[in-house]
């Protein structure tokens, strides 16, 4: 049985680095202000997250906002991943 709204109103979650992305989307890393950068990225389902790449360090990575990829998106697919 579909429950479709289940998935689509849980709170933004935060990666750390060495994370494996459970969502695409654009991602936010206050980390790289600390060094005069502070830029959003965009992060595939699947990739693992970098450390931080001036100083090798932790970072977290706050979900600004997902982006499903067309293949993602469960209307659009055939069967469950
Ligand atoms: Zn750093």
């Amino acid at each position: 049985m579909m429950r479709r709204s289940a998935a689509r109103k849980e709170p933004m979650p935060t990666l750390r680095s060495g994370d494996v992305a459970v969502w695409s989307g654009i991602y936010r890393i206050p980390h790289l202000s600390e060094h005069g950068r502070y830029h959003d990225v965009i992060v595939r389902r699947g990739d693992t997250t970098p450390d931080c790449p001036v100083c090798g360090a932790n970072m977290t990575f706050d979900l600004v906002r997902s982006v499903p990829q067309l293949s993602e998106d469960p209307d659009f697919s055939d069967s469950d991943v």
